[in-house]
């Protein structure tokens, strides 16, 4: 073997180092990081362990490229082994074919690790489930903004002794699934992942501990999962949980077939609620339901501004009018608009039209609206529909922007304006507001404007985007 030999072999193990090294979690510590390096070693790696006493990852990546540059120090390591007999010259080869190997279950076994720690209840010892074909289902996964998403077999999710398996009727499709698809906003399990967190459907398996609901139940899944101990649970305020947990963001959703969820966290659903529309209580009408109700605290009579009037905003005018309020809705988009007098807007104004939405609001109410409502997650709407509200009135802000505003803080102050945030809702709050949707208060059928099979989703996305649509559905 001459030292070129050396030099080239050394370039290549030294590349695989960096590429493992890279691969481990950026939160190892050095003797974890020097572990798993070890482990990929085999006898060749001397460079390795010289490398593993680094103080930390970054700084054996460090390391690691100038071995990759200079060869100087693994050459000598390298030299040495070949020439004390613990490496033929001739082994090379099937070493480094071995450091590969080992390479591969390296980072295969970090990366179950990873999906391990994210996933809710993990119970290993449970069987395969018995359903979907061969123990498989069809899902949309996400694989992160460039490649979106792509419908593929996936095995069908094991449950854990406190879950269940729900056959998934239908999952609506939410602008916050465009913010990962589009957007580049993070999933918190990292991709893949299976999106959708508004579903309903039948349970299909439960867990050995499960006590209350049976295989075939129709249910219910909220969008977001709570702890049920920390504060803010014990306070009666679950939606704002410290531990809490989002479906088709924490963990797998229900673009699937099967989606396994906590026992404890579903709702029954009465026989008179559609089962697929109704996977649209679980987002699209429960957040509107607690903004307007415990957030907003919309009155009889009030006159209430919702801003936005798309799947959510909708819900938000349709409550408030049902609750009594006096509802002016303001958009962009005609047809929103128009289905926003249907859902029972008193009054609407079309933002392009007018100079300033502000200003007609005040002219229209005699002084400023006594609750404005915010369902964009617009900077520049929120600043608007804060300067809409009358003294002494509400903005409740329910779109999600992770830019800052701009508001006179004075005006705050002198003019007693109450500016409070709304976050999802509360599991108490499931049960009055299904049976408004069994009294006919919220219109269901009507809200779904379109429905779309698993192959088809991406379409579900272009008519949001559009603006064409109230809410759709995805019907596995
Ligand atoms: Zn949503
Ligand atoms: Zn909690």
């Amino acid at each position: 073997m001459t030292p070129d030999d050396f030099k080239r072999r050394t370039k290549a193990f030294a590349l695989r180092g960096i590429r493992l090294a890279e691969a481990l979690p950026k939160s190892m510590t050095a003797q974890v990081v020097a572990k798993q390096l070890l482990r990929c070693t085999t006898s060749v790696g001397a460079n390795y362990r010289a490398a593993c006493r680094a103080k930390s990852r970054a700084d054996f990546i460090a390391k690691m490229r100038i071995v990759e540059e200079e060869c100087d120090e693994s050459l000598y390591w390298m030299e040495l082994l070949v020439e004390s007999g613990h490496v033929e010259s001739g082994r090379l080869e099937d070493l480094k074919k071995e450091a590969d190997e080992i390479l591969s279950l390296v980072v295969a076994s970090i990366r179950t690790a990873r999906s391990r720690k994210q996933s809710p209840i993990p119970n290993p010892q449970s069987p395969i489930p018995n359903c979907g074909k061969d123990g498989h289902m069809k899902a949309a996964v996400f694989h992160g903004k460039d490649v979106g998403l792509k419908i593929e077999d996936i095995p069908v999710p094991q449950i854990g002794a406190g879950q269940i398996l729900v056959k998934v009727a239908a999952c609506g499709a939410c602008h916050t699934d465009l913010h990962y698809i589009d957007h580049g906003v993070p999933t918190f399990k990292k991709p893949p992942i299976v999106l959708g967190h508004e579903a309903s459907g039948t349970v299909e398996e439960v867990g050995a501990e499960v006590t209350n609901v049976t295989k075939g139940q129709r249910v219910l899944i909220p969008a977001v999962l709570t702890c049920g101990r920390c504060m803010f649970c014990r306070m009666g305020r679950e939606n704002i949980c410290a531990e809490m947990k989002m479906l088709g963001n924490h963990f797998d959703g229900a673009y699937a077939e099967y989606v396994a969820v906590p026992a404890k966290d579903v709702l029954d659903l009465p026989e008179s609620i559609p089962l697929a529309e109704a996977s649209i209580i679980a987002d699209a009408i429960s957040t509107p339901y607690h903004a307007v109700k415990n957030r907003a605290r919309v009155q009889p009579g009030d006159r209430v501004v919702v801003f936005g009037c798309g799947g959510v905003g909708i819900n938000a005018v349709q409550l408030a009018a049902a609750v009594g309020a006096y509802v002016i809705a303001v958009d962009i988009n005609e047809r929103k608009l128009e289905w926003a007098a249907e859902f029972g807007a008193a009054k609407t104004i079309n933002a392009g039209q007018v100079e300033r939405v502000s200003k007609e609001i005040k002219k229209l109410t005699g002084g400023g609206a006594d609750i404005a409502m915010e369902v964009i997650g617009n900077p520049r709407t929120i600043e608007e529909a804060f300067e809409c509200v009358r003294v002494g009135g509400r903005l409740c802000v329910v779109g999600y922007t992770h830019e800052a505003i701009s508001v006179v803080a004075g005006k705050i102050m002198f003019k007693e304006i109450e500016v409070v945030g709304s976050l999802g809702c509360r599991p108490v709050d499931y049960v009055p507001l299904m049976r408004m949707v069994e009294q006919g208060r919220i219109d269901l059928k009507r809200l779904v404007t379109h429905r779309f099979s698993l192959d088809e989703i991406g379409q579900a996305f272009e008519v949001m985007k559009e603006g064409l649509s109230l809410r759709s559905i995805v019907v596995p």
